[in-house]
């Protein structure tokens, strides 16, 4: 079976040659609009040998939870039965989703729920597609795009799923399509620093953040698996490189994590670790996931991001939304994996 969604236009175009070519963007729309064959205006002859072949819409709502603070997060059943999580955040500067790349992930960071049950495959192209399709058409008109900002901080590392990822970029940014603006999508790694440099040459104008939560390269290995493949300091200098090729400025995401990383002496090291780079500091107040990682209280996070900000650090505290409803990495999958075991 071949996901429609996976396809471009000029794509679909090529793969249903012997449809006339209004077919393949009746087709791209109702990806768009979430649609199942049911519900777009194909003739029933086309659906039902499309059906047989070919799956369009990937991804169904199978979980919605709403916070208090209208926070909405999803559990989205995959056409093979996997679950993936997506959160739909509400902001006053335009509502946000954040989506998965993966189901689960590899990485190992010991903070994180996503990465408890490993990596079982790779999101294509088309399915992180049409998770969107599927969190707009839940928020609104389906004829309208009911978003503003992208973020992958789902569950996955993106940079573990390169092609299909930049291949989403450039499906979502089709003007065709949603028509993202780049400047409204952020990525976030835990730093594969040869993906880095690669995604640099590429030049798409989105912002890259970088999960550091750690100012030295010993504590980092105690917490993040990757540190044991790169530096900090090579992970910073790819980042500068990016910078550099793309003029966007990169944003470093440090979870605060009591008595591990979040001493007078990181502050320091924090503040020449960012030193003459074009970035900004996301402090975020640990979520426990159950493990041993205790948070920090909300009170020490804002004198932590004072004293940043004192030392000339672009720093600000992330807002928690959503904690009511498992809002943190890979925490509702992981519950109800659980549950379902
Ligand atoms: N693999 C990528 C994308 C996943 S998003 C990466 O590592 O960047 C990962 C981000 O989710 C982390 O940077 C952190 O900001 C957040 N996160 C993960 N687990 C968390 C937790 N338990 N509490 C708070 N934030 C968490």
């Amino acid at each position: 079976m071949k996901i429609l969604s996976d396809f471009s236009l000029n794509e679909l175009k090529t793969e249903l040659a012997e449809l006339p070519a209004f077919r393949a963007k009746q087709i791209f729309d109702a990806i768009m609009q979430a649609k199942d064959f049911s519900e777009t205006n194909l003739p029933k002859a086309i659906i039902e040998k499309f059906q047989q072949n070919y799956i369009l819409k990937p991804v169904e709502i199978y979980k919605t939870l709403t916070s208090k603070d209208g926070t909405k997060k999803y559990l989205l059943k995959l056409f093979d039965n996997n679950i993936v999580e997506c959160v739909y955040l509400k902001q006053n500067y335009g509502n946000t989703i954040c989506m998965s790349t993966q189901v689960g992930c590899k990485m190992g960071c010991k903070f994180c729920a996503s990465t408890l049950n490993g990596c079982v495959r790779n999101l294509s192209s088309g399915e992180m597609l049409s998770t969107i399709a599927v969190v707009s058409a839940d928020n609104g008109k389906r004829t309208e795009r009911n978003f503003t900002n992208i973020v992958l901080m789902g569950s996955g590392e993106p940079f573990d799923n390169y092609d299909n990822v930049v291949k989403w970029l450039n499906l979502i940014t089709d003007k065709n399509g949603f028509n993202v603006s780049e400047r409204n999508i952020s990525l976030s790694t835990c730093g594969l620093v040869d993906r880095i440099y690669d995604f640099a040459k590429l030049k798409f104008n989105i912002t890259l953040c970088l999960s550091l939560h750690a100012t030295t390269d010993e504590v980092r290995k105690t917490i993040m698996p990757i540190a044991n493949r790169y530096t900090i300091k090579e992970t910073i200098d790819a980042l500068k490189y990016y910078v550099g090729e793309n003029n966007r400025r990169v944003v470093f995401e440090y979870c605060l994590i009591k008595d591990v990383n979040n001493s007078q002496a990181d502050i320091m090291r924090l503040k020449d670790l960012t030193k003459g780079l074009n970035c900004h500091v996301n402090v975020i107040c640990l979520n426990p996931n159950g493990g041993p990682l205790k948070a920090t209280t909300r009170t020490e996070a804002q004198a932590f991001v004072k004293a940043l900000n004192d030392n000339g650090v672009s720093a600000t505290l992330r807002r928690s939304q959503g904690s009511d409803i498992e809002g943190a990495c890979g925490m509702l999958r992981a519950k109800t994996l659980n549950k379902l075991k």
